[in-house]
């Protein structure tokens, strides 16, 4: 399998040099030349695979000759080496969490592949590498627990000092061992901002082999079909094709729900639940595709004014709105509704949703309102602890901390603080970064 990038002025490439890349040279984002299609009878007798099966065959025409079958193996089962319940929340709405991995978001599932993969290329080319990363929460931890301890691969993560959640900084800065957090005194942008900046300085790439773990990589962004197709495994009713709610902001995630889609998964629909970040929801209303800054909402890993995966949608249905249209619908939530419906399923359904997952519900709710005899589910993106500064006043009770959150807890913060200073951010690298 060979990738192109969308902007079509770079060369094609494979898996591997995709995954090292991870953007292409002329900026675009790769794009496999072919989606694979499954056999029909793996999509009838789901049921009868293991998820790791399901995994194995739905990657390995992506990754190809890259890393041998008896590699890729152990690398997709220790990817999803947790569980992906899909639970019931009313008689027309599940949730599929995705949550229940080391770092309590969905962002580990493409995090673990991806880290994996690396670790098997660095150590084909016996180079060391060192992954940049900007993190505004989710992504940095994810990363920083992919990699964690792998040979061969430093990771240095950048974020902004004060605007990330508790939990989300001790996941970034209490790891140690490979893993350095510099914590940035100013915003993501600005964090952004410095990692473009090395990787398009010249002297830092002589001496470091320097990759990016950002969502664009294709070896982040494929492993995320997994648990669409785990859904369609425990989805009950298969006569009745779900509605899928997907609470987006840089649109990865559903992008990989459409090629699962487009490579034979059943789903009737897919919904783009946003929050007041529109640019795609307006799009699919006017076929203008305006971006904008990003507003801060209470669903915070949605706020992304510019989603990066939008051209890969647009390449999905080969820039024909007629047949976008047909399967993906967009909504916009507003904060008052996200803490409405985080209200109302707790007190009426039990079932406490995060910001992002109640984006979603909120989404699924009014489009399942017009079309009655429709059944789906919602994408539940993150563990709602994660935001409990938002959610213990809205339900007006303390939530119980789970395990994982606890044992962080107790371990020591440790990060570089650092101004938005390219100069002294180069020093930093070229002090402690090397091939
Ligand atoms: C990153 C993130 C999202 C958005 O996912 P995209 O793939 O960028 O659309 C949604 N919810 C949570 C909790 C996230 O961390």
């Amino acid at each position: 399998m060979l990738y192109y990038s969308t902007n079509h002025q770079s060369p094609k490439v494979d898996f591997k040099e995709a995954t090292i890349k991870g953007q292409a040279p002329d900026k675009g984002l790769y794009f496999p030349e072919e989606v694979p299609l499954l056999p029909h009878d793996f999509i009838t007798e789901i049921e009868s695979y293991s998820r790791a099966e399901i995994a194995l065959q739905v990657i390995q025409p992506y990754v190809g000759d890259t890393i041998p079958v008896k590699e890729l193996e152990p690398i997709v089962k220790e990817t999803i080496d947790f569980k992906f319940p899909l639970v019931p929340i009313t008689d027309r709405i599940s949730a599929l969490e995705l949550f229940h991995g080391p770092t309590l978001a969905f962002k580990d599932v493409g995090a673990r592949f991806m880290s994996r993969c690396l670790a098997y290329f660095v150590k084909e080319q016996s180079q060391k590498v060192t992954v940049l990363v900007a993190t505004s929460g989710d992504t940095g931890g994810a990363v920083a627990n992919g990699f964690y301890d792998v040979d061969g691969v430093n990771v240095v993560i950048l974020y902004p000092s004060g605007k990330v959640s508790s939990i989300q900084e001790l996941q970034l800065t209490t790891l140690g061992k490979n893993i350095t957090a510099l914590e940035i005194d100013g915003s993501f942008d600005d964090c952004q901002q410095l990692v473009k900046q090395a990787f398009a300085d010249s002297e830092i790439n002589k001496q470091a082999f320097l990759t990016s773990a950002n969502s664009i990589n294709v070896a982040r962004w494929l492993p995320q079909q997994f648990y669409y197709f785990f859904a369609y495994k425990y989805w009950a009713d298969k006569s009745c094709v779900p509605v899928i709610s997907v609470p987006s902001g840089n649109f990865g995630n559903i992008c990989a729900g459409l090629m699962a889609h487009r490579s034979g998964l059943p789903v009737h629909r897919f919904i783009a639940a946003c929050n007041a970040n529109d640019c795609v929801p307006n799009y699919l209303q006017t076929g203008r595709f305006q971006p904008k800054d990003a507003i801060a909402t209470l669903s915070n890993a949605m706020d992304v004014g510019n989603p990066s995966n939008f051209v890969r949608i647009l390449e999905i249905f080969e820039q024909q709105f007629h047949s976008l249209k047909e399967v993906l619908t967009g909504y916009t939530v507003t904060d008052e509704e996200t803490k409405e419906v985080i209200k109302e399923v707790y007190e009426q359904h039990h079932y406490l949703l995060d910001p992002h997952g109640a984006v979603g519900y909120a989404a699924l709710n009014r489009y399942l309102q017009d079309h009655k005899d429709e059944k789906g589910f919602i994408l539940e993106t993150a563990h709602p602890i994660k935001f409990y500064d938002v959610i213990e006043p809205i339900i007006q009770q303390k939530i119980e901390l789970p395990h994982a959150v606890k044992k962080l807890s107790s371990n020591a913060k440790h990060s570089i603080k650092m101004p938005v200073n390219y100069a002294q951010f180069k020093d930093y690298l070229m002090a402690n970064c090397s091939k």
